[in-house]
């Protein structure tokens, strides 16, 4: 008999002798790997299988070896990530990654080499919403009375959100309505304090200047990057104020306000803060839903609705993101030929998510976690107090309480009729050791995954 065969045999007789859930979680992965005398060496791909099978079920493990093979009087249990060969499925979800991420970046072959605007940033496709609708609003009135109504303009917002769209599209829009004469520059302050230090080594301090001096509109995106430069902040500020003196337009976006960013002298803050002042937040679920409709529009992809909402619905927080899994969508579709479904959509998405958007009920995640802890759901809410119980009833009603933040008395309700100030005490008790138990916070993170796996 090989091992193969023996771990079949074994497994046939153990399935019999533990309950069905435990034997699918914890040796769906298991093999033999060797066998060094009267010791087999049985290999699990985790940690927690490991010490699952070697301290709840060693003794059916061996009983069944031993009865297929008398001579075994040990198993060994170690840890081997298996690795299986790459499934099709992932590979193809690879291929559309890729094929995402070069859409991500189509286009920028476009962007100017003078202005360095990028053509698909306009106002016209930008969509306003709560969240944006000031920023917005300010960005246009730049764009209709360049350098004599908000100067300069600030925008700021977290990553992702906008403000290079709207930047550009203040330069966008002044290029397309007054032709060549005006002079426009986008820049980042990263690339700014860059060929600052290059214009220095090779001695074009001068023309570096001129460049910047002789605009009529100058656009400088993540200006918090000056943070700490030095003669970066110096070279700008001057630029600023003959800027500024001659009623030339500047813009700046930032992803915090002037007060947060540290390290930057006082002169150049109170620029920053002398004219408007607009934050870009976090758009709604609507708004996140018309940017999805646009974004697959331009790219000339119908798309269900359903999985529209979906995406919106599961990335909240950053626009490049949402943008990032349309195109995932979009890249399978083609790839593939097909109108995708929804189902196949969230496959598509589903190392995207950190966290799958999923109604969750109380009672899966009693059957999850009880699952886990090789329980029945039954031995959970009777009213026991064996140790193997307490604990993970203990850390049900923490998930309970963190995790669908259900009340105290329910949470008690739930689990058999227990008193609300217990269900305190347990949340408590566990909140608290997670801290200190890092064996504790990796299984309660195991048990996450489980209840949150699609
Ligand atoms: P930030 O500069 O704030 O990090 P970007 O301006 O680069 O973010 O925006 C990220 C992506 O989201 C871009 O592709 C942009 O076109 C898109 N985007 C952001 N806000 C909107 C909006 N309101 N309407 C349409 N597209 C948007
Ligand atoms: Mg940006």
């Amino acid at each position: 008999m090989d091992l193969e065969e023996l771990w079949k045999a074994a497994l046939g007789e153990i399935s019999l002798n533990i309950p069905k859930t435990g034997f699918n979680t914890w040796f769906k992965d298991s093999y033999l790997a060797e066998i060094k005398g009267e010791t087999v060496v049985l290999a699990t791909s985790s940690n927690f299988a490991k010490e699952w099978l070697e301290k709840k079920y060693h003794h059916y493990i061996l009983r069944a070896l031993r009865n297929l093979m008398p001579e075994i009087k040990q198993v060994e249990y170690v840890v081997i990530a298996k690795v299986s060969p790459e499934k099709p499925e992932n590979k193809l979800v690879k291929k559309v990654a890729s094929l995402a991420e070069e859409q991500l970046n189509l286009n920028d072959y476009l962007v100017d080499t003078q202005t360095h605007l990028n053509p698909r940033y306009t106002f016209e496709n930008f969509i306003v919403g709560s969240h944006n609708e000031l920023a917005q609003a300010a960005a246009l009135v730049v764009s209709q009375n360049l350098g004599t109504k908000y100067n300069p303009l600030f925008i700021y917002g977290g990553v992702g959100l906008g403000k290079t769209h709207l930047l550009q599209a203040i330069g966008n829009k002044i290029k397309k309505d007054r032709a060549k004469k005006v002079k426009i520059r986008y820049i980042s302050s990263e690339k700014f304090a860059s060929d600052l230090v290059t214009a220095i080594r090779s001695q074009t301090m001068e023309d570096f200047k001129k460049e910047f001096r002789n605009l009529d509109l100058l656009l400088i995106d993540d200006v918090q990057f000056v943070a700490g430069k030095d003669k970066t902040q110096e070279e700008l500020f001057h630029i600023f104020n003959t800027l500024y003196e001659k009623n030339k337009q500047i813009v700046f976006t930032s992803d915090r306000p002037p007060k947060a960013i540290p390290l930057i002298e006082a002169r150049l803050r109170s620029r920053f803060e002398g004219g408007m002042i607009a934050d870009i937040g976090i758009p709604d679920f609507e708004t996140r839903l018309a940017i999805l409709r646009i974004k697959a529009q331009e790219k000339q992809a119908t798309l269900s609705e359903d999985i529209l909402e979906y995406i919106a619905q599961n990335i909240q927080k950053n626009i490049r993101e949402l943008e990032g899994a349309l195109n995932r969508i979009i890249a399978y579709s083609r790839l593939k030929n097909v109108t995708p479904t929804l189902a196949e959509a969230k496959q598509i998405l589903s190392n995207v998510l950190t966290k799958p958007y999923k109604i969750v009920n109380p009672k899966e995640v009693i059957k999850k976690a009880a699952t886990f802890y090789g329980l029945n759901e039954k031995d959970i809410l009777q009213p026991s107090r064996k140790k193997d119980v307490v604990k993970p009833r203990q850390v049900i009603m923490y998930l309970l309480r963190e995790e669908l933040k259900s009340s105290y008395p329910y949470i008690g309700e739930l689990l058999g009729g227990k008193d609300h100030t217990t269900v305190i005490h347990a949340c408590n008790k566990i909140a608290e050791e997670i801290n200190s138990n890092p064996e504790l916070s990796q299984e309660i993170n195991a048990i996450k995954d489980l209840i949150y796996s699609l």
